[in-house]
C-alpha cells in the first residue's frame, strides 16, 4: 500500500545549525500520527517541510507516491491547523469555513452544503453567525479545525493545536480530535510536546530529540518498551538507575545496582556481561509491603510520601546511593498504613523492569 507520507533522509539546516538530521519514516493513510518531543527538537520544522512553507536541505518527501519538492503549499493535498488558530477576525464562523472553498472556486451550492456539514461535525450549529472574538478558545479551535478540513485535504497537519486551551478543555478536545480523524478518514500529523496528549490520541508516535527520531511505535510499545534512556525518561514517569550487567540469559539480564543489589530486567537489545546501562522501572510497577513478599524484592526505608487522591507516591531509600519512587493505588480500607521511616520491601511487577543498553 502506498504510504500517505514517505520521508527519506530528510535534512534541514538553518545556516550552520542542523534542525533535522536524515529523518526517514512512513506515515500510513488514515493514521493519527504524532510527532512528540521537547521544545526545539525539530517537530515544527518537519511539519513546515511537509506543508511546503520551507524547502528541505536534502532527502525526499513523497505524498501518496508523488514527490512534492518544489510544489507550492497550496498545490499540496495538505492543510494546516495552527497553534493560534489564525481565524479571520472580521468574518463569521460560516465565512471563515467557506473562505478556503471560495479560493478553490467550489460552486456556491457545494460550499453551502460543505459548510453546513462541517459546522455539524464540529458541533457549532448555534454559532454560525458569530465572529471569533465572540467565542471561547475551545469554540475557536473547532472553527479552525472545520476550516482546515472543509476542502477535504488528504493530510491535516496540526501544530500544537490544543496548547492555548485550559486543561479540562484540552482533555475534552482530545477525544473530539480523535473522533474527527476517525469520521473524516483524513491522515492527521499532530505535533505536541505533551506526552499524555500523544499517548491518548495517536495510532503511532515518533519521539524526537535534537533533530533525530528516537523511536516510532504505538503508544503502548513506546511506554512499555522504550528504545533508549531518552524515550523512557520523556514518556511517563520512571525510575532511572545506572546499572551493570552481571549475567545474560537470552533477553533477560541480571543487573547490579549502585549499592550492590541485583534485579532481573528485559534488555532493549543484545547486552553482554560487564556492560553498563540504565535500569528503568515505572513507579506504578513497584509494590511496597511491610513483610518480605515471595520472590525478588529490595529492602529499604520509607521516605516522603505524596497523597494524590487515587494513589500515593512513596519514596523508598534503598541505600546511600539509591532511592526509588513507587506509586500505589490508595486502598479504601487503608490496610497498608505506612509512615516515614518504616522498614519496607519493594518488589517489581514480573517482567516490568527494563535494561537500556547505553
Ligand atoms: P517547539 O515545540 O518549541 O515549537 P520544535 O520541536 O517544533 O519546538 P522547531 O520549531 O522545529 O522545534 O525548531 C527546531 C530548531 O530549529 C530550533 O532550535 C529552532 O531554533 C531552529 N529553527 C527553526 N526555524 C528556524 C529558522 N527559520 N532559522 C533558524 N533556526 C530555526
Amino acid at each position: 500500500m502506498t504510504a500517505a507520507i514517505s520521508l527519506r533522509d530528510v535534512r534541514k539546516t538553518f545556516g550552520d545549525f542542523t534542525a533535522l538530521k536524515a529523518v526517514s519514516f512512513d506515515i500510513a493513510d488514515n493514521e493519527f500520527f504524532t510527532l512528540l518531543g521537547p521544545s526545539g527538537c525539530g517537530k515544527t520544522t518537519l511539519l513546515r517541510l511537509i506543508a511546503g512553507f520551507e524547502g528541505t536541505t536534502g532527502g525526499t518527501i513523497h505524498l501518496y507516491g508523488q514527490e512534492i519538492e518544489g510544489l507550492p503549499p497550496d498545490r499540496r493535498p495538505v492543510n494546516t491547523v495552527f497553534q493560534n488558530y489564525a481565524l479571520f477576525p472580521h468574518m463569521t464562523v460560516q465565512e471563515n469555513i467557506a473562505f478556503g472553498l471560495q479560493m478553490l472556486k467550489w460552486p456556491r451550492a457545494d460550499i453551502a452544503a460543505r459548510v453546513a456539514e462541517m459546522v455539524a461535525m464540529v458541533r457549532l450549529g448555534d454559532f454560525v453567525h458569530r465572529k471569533p472574538a465572540q467565542m471561547s478558545g475551545g469554540q475557536q479551535q473547532r472553527v479552525a479545525l472545520a476550516r482546515a478540513m472543509a476542502p477535504r485535504p488528504k493530510v491535516l497537519l496540526l501544530d500544537e493545536p490544543l496548547s492555548a486551551l485550559d486543561l479540562k478543555l484540552r482533555q475534552e478536545m482530545r477525544s473530539e480530535l480523535k473522533r474527527l480523524q476517525r469520521e473524516t478518514g483524513i491522515t492527521f500529523i499532530f505535533v505536541t510536546h505533551d506526552q499524555e496528549e500523544a499517548l491518548s490520541m495517536s495510532d503511532r508516535i515518533a519521539v524526537m530529540s535534537a533533530g533525530e527520531v528516537q523511536q516510532i511505535g504505538r503508544p503502548s510499545e513506546i511506554y512499555e518498551h522504550p528504545a533508549n534512556r531518552f524515550v523512557a525518561d520523556f514518556i511517563g514517569e520512571t525510575n532511572l538507575i545506572d546499572a551493570t550487567v552481571e549475567a545474560v540469559e537470552g533477553q533477560i539480564v541480571t543487573c547490579r545496582l549502585p549499592d550492590g543489589e541485583t534485579v532481573h530486567a528485559l534488555a532493549n537489545r543484545a547486552a553482554s556481561k560487564g556492560q553498563s546501562g540504565t535500569l528503568s522501572i515505572r513507579p506504578e510497577r513497584l509494590t511496597i509491603t511491610r513483610d518480605p513478599p515471595p520472590g525478588e524484592s529490595l529492602k529499604g526505608v520509607l521516605g516522603a510520601s505524596t497523597y494524590l487522591g487515587t494513589d500515593t507516591h512513596y519514596e523508598v531509600r534503598l541505600g546511600p546511593n539509591l532511592s526509588l519512587t513507587a506509586r500505589m493505588q490508595n486502598a479504601e480500607d487503608a490496610a497498608l498504613r505506612l509512615d516515614e521511616g518504616d522498614p519496607v520491601h519493594v518488589s517489581i511487577v514480573a517482567g516490568a523492569a527494563r535494561f537500556l543498553v547505553t
